[in-house]
């Protein structure tokens, strides 16, 4: 396993995500975050990694293995839809 050099690039955040799924095979007990714990790491500027280092959302950690936020699919923060989904406005009663 490879320590990508820290910058950024599509291709060292492919290696750190590619890590992530080699170290998920070689590991039990880890589950990912649900979207709320998710975003409040988010919301501090910080992200766990599957090895449960902490790590900026968009990096990896020294062992070489991405953030979760990169691992679940890299959405934009902050996610452009409501979360429930609900369109304001549309007259309810109350
Ligand atoms: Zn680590």
């Amino acid at each position: 396993m490879q320590t990508p050099a820290a910058d950024g690039t599509p291709a060292a955040i492919a290696n750190a995500i590619a890590n992530a799924h080699a170290w998920f095979e070689h590991h039990s007990g880890w589950a990912p975050p649900d979207p709320d714990t998710l975003g409040e790491w988010v919301d501090d500027g910080v992200c766990r990694c599957p090895d449960d280092c902490l790590v900026t959302p968009d990096g990896w950690c020294e062992h070489g293995l991405a953030s979760w936020w990169l691992i679940l699919g890299a959405e934009p923060w902050p996610p452009a839809r409501d979360r429930d989904g609900r369109r304001p406005g549309t007259g309810a009663s109350r």
